[in-house]
Order: C-alpha cells, then sequence, then structure tokens
C-alpha cells in the first residue's frame, strides 16, 4: 500500500483518497515570463512518476496543473520588455510544454490558464466578502486572515517569519490599505495598461492565490486527494489557498495530502534568476538525453534538496546505457518474475523512494545481461514494465 509524506502532518500516512479508486491531485504550474529550470523539471518529473504510478497502481487520475498566466510577474515583465503580456504568455507557455515533452512529462487531464476560470475567482471572491472572510479597502479586496482561525496551520511558521517571508515572496505586509500585515490581496485594481475584469466589487485583476483555489475548485472540486508543488511555495501561497478554499466551501481539509518537493541547489545556493545559477532546461537539452534528465533528477530523493552536480548527470547518461542495453539483449522465451515487480511496488509505494528504485533498476539489468533463456525474457519484461512506470522512453 502506497504511503506518501504528507507535508500538513509531517508524517507518512496511508494514501486513502477520498474516492475509492480515483485520485485527484494539483500541482501548481508555472507563471510563463521566463525560461523554465532545473528545479521546475524536478517539481514537473516528480509529480509526472507520482501520476504514472497512481495509474499503474490502478487509480483512475484526475491531473490538473494550472498555468499562471496573469500575474504581477508576468504584467511587470511585459511592461519592461515592452510587449503584450498575453503574448508573453503564451510564448513562454509553449517553451515550458516543449521542455516537458522533451522530458516525456505527459500532459496533465487539465491544463488549465487562470484567465480561464474568472468566472469562478470572482464566484468566491464574492462569497469571501458575503461571509466577512474578505474585506475591501482602498480599492482592492484582502483575505482578512482574522477571520480564518488556522491561518498558518500547513507552515506552522510563527507571525514573524510569516511577515518576512511575505515581504520576500512577493507580499506586501507594509500595504497601508491592509487591517493586518498578512491580509493578501483577493483583487487588486489595475494599473495603467494592464488587463482588468469587470467585477460586482470594482474593476481589476485576480490575486495569485485566489487563481489557483478558483482552478482546484472549477477543475478538481471542494476537496482535492494530492495537492503539490515546490517547497518554497508552502508560504505564503499554499497557506493562503487553505485559507480561502476552506472558507468558501466550510468543507475541511481542502486537501487530503500535501506534498512538496525539494529545492535544488547550485553553488551552495537556491537556484534563483538574481543569483545567476539557473540551470536552464534547454541548455542541458544541448547535451542530455530526457532520459538521462529525468534519471538524474529521479536518482535524488524529492523532499531532500541536493546540489546540482554535472558530473551525476554524466554518470545518468552511462547508467541508462546499461540499461538500454539490457532491454534490447537478445530474447528468451516468456516468463514471469512476479517478486521484481513486488520489490519494485515496495519501493515506490515508500513515498515515491525514486533512488533505490534506479538502484533497483540498475540490479535487475545486470541480471538481464548475466543470464540467458527464459529467465531473460521475464526480467527483461519487468525491466521494461518498471522503466515505462518511470517514464522512460528507451
Ligand atoms: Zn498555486
Amino acid at each position: 500500500m502506497l504511503r506518501i509524506f504528507n507535508s500538513q502532518s509531517r508524517k507518512k500516512e496511508k494514501f486513502k483518497p477520498i474516492k475509492d479508486k480515483e485520485v485527484s491531485i494539483y500541482v501548481c504550474g508555472m507563471t510563463p515570463y521566463d525560461i523554465a529550470h532545473l528545479g521546475h523539471a524536478f517539481t514537473y518529473v516528480f509529480f509526472d512518476v507520482l501520476v504514472r504510478y497512481l495509474a499503474f497502481s490502478g487509480y483512475k487520475v484526475n491531473y490538473t496543473q494550472n498555468v499562471t498566466d496573469v500575474d504581477d510577474d508576468i504584467l511587470r515583465t511585459a511592461k519592461i520588455e515592452n510587449k503584450n503580456w498575453k503574448k508573453l504568455g503564451d510564448f513562454w507557455t509553449k517553451k515550458f510544454t516543449q521542455d516537458m515533452e522533451y522530458l516525456n512529462v505527459l500532459p496533465p487531464t487539465h491544463f488549465v490558464k487562470a484567465t480561464g476560470s474568472m468566472k469562478r475567482i470572482k464566484k468566491i471572491i464574492q462569497k469571501l466578502l458575503d461571509k466577512n472572510y474578505a474585506y475591501s479597502s482602498g480599492g482592492n479586496i484582502y483575505f482578512d486572515i482574522a477571520a480564518f482561525k488556522n491561518y498558518g496551520k500547513l507552515s506552522r511558521y510563527s507571525r514573524h517569519q510569516m511577515i518576512a517571508l511575505s515581504r520576500e515572496r512577493g507580499g506586501d505586509p507594509s500595504d497601508p490599505n491592509k487591517k493586518n500585515p498578512l491580509d493578501f490581496v483577493l483583487w487588486q485594481k489595475s494599473k495603467k495598461n494592464e488587463p482588468a475584469w469587470i467585477a460586482p466589487f470594482g474593476t481589476g485583476r485576480p490575486g495569485w492565490h485566489i487563481e489557483c483555489s478558483a482552478m482546484v475548485n472549477q477543475f478538481l472540486g471542494d476537496r482535492v486527494d494530492i495537492h503539490g508543488g515546490g517547497k518554497d511555495l508552502i508560504f505564503p501561497h499554499h497557506e493562503s489557498e487553505i485559507a480561502q478554499s476552506e472558507s468558501y466551501t466550510d468543507k475541511t481539509p481542502f486537501v487530503k495530502y500535501w506534498m512538496h518537493t525539494a529545492m535544488i541547489l547550485c553553488n551552495g545556493e537556491k537556484m534563483s534568476k538574481s543569483l545567476g545559477n539557473l540551470i536552464m532546461i534547454n541548455e542541458l537539452r544541448k547535451y542530455y538525453s530526457g532520459d538521462d534528465i529525468r534519471w538524474y533528477l529521479l536518482s535524488n530523493y524529492y523532499r531532500k534538496p541536493f546540489e546540482y552536480d554535472e558530473y551525476d548527470l554524466k554518470e545518468s547518461k552511462k547508467k541508462l546505457l546499461l540499461v538500454k542495453e539490457a532491454l534490447e539483449d537478445k530474447k528468451g522465451t516468456i516468463g514471469n518474475f512476479k517478486s521484481d515487480m513486488k520489490t519494485f511496488e515496495a519501493l515506490m509505494d515508500d513515498d515515491l523512494s525514486t533512488p533505490e528504485t534506479l538502484k533497483f533498476v540498475l540490479e535487475l539489468a545486470k541480471k538481464v545481461k548475466k543470464t540467458a533463456g527464459k529467465n531473460k525474457i521475464a526480467f527483461q519484461e519487468t525491466l521494461g514494465s518498471v522503466t515505462s512506470t518511470l517514464g522512460f522512453r528507451f
């Protein structure tokens, strides 16, 4: 039975979806204003493996991933580059999709844009206003965290930490229109040349957090089995999603299992544009196949931060070659090796332990090379089934 680490309880828990045999997953997607880097690839390859493994385990998976296509970052970049914000978004969304295809990341069931959920965004905000979870001030609508008693339950940060992080991650705790520095924007007045939507509470554009709450609600319902994203989204983004969604639906918990991927470091620091230490996927594509990059990423445990090392990426190429040779080795007669599949499942069931699973794949490849006849084909079949479940092309 699958056990996954829930960032909410901070424990490995038995996975039991809300509906039997059906799983709903939402993963926060990209903001299309720049090129995708290895940190993005790590998150989406990991969730791709999770989705593939759930399907392999017999679940019907509804996987929704969004594109944050209207947001401060895009509008700022569009202004600097003197481009149309929509065209800029479409351009980078296309680049992102091409990178994901290269990495053999399966398209989500629903790949949705925030601007496509404007009706739901407005409906939620109106209800939050009606229920006094939100207030209007200075032409903006804010979520009133004092009305939601569990704000902070996911991150468990102190108020002091939350204020500091909010400032670091695009919030504005000093905004004089707020009752509380941690209140966050649901709807804001559009500046000159910014896109604007007509709403009963004022013409403007949505805040970042409400977009995800609305898309989850529209495509997956009031509650969702798994919600994921990079670890840096825990606060304020996911914390605020919980506050909005639970206040809107009165159903709790909004998310049954929260899953977060760790950060990849480069030169000892988190990859970031400002530090200039980003490893871009399109650069790696010049030298490595999608399988090489996938192997490298999966040889790292999803919850553990790691330092980017090109040596390991080169080693991944060699390991893949060994597996490829084993798969292409001459075939014998058909057999069945259930025990190896059981080992694979036990490793994956343990919170998707992909580094251990890849070690097992290598052992299996070595077995194929050493074995002849009936056993060989059985090992090969297992190897083929395991590697395709992990999303390798070969
Ligand atoms: Zn999100």
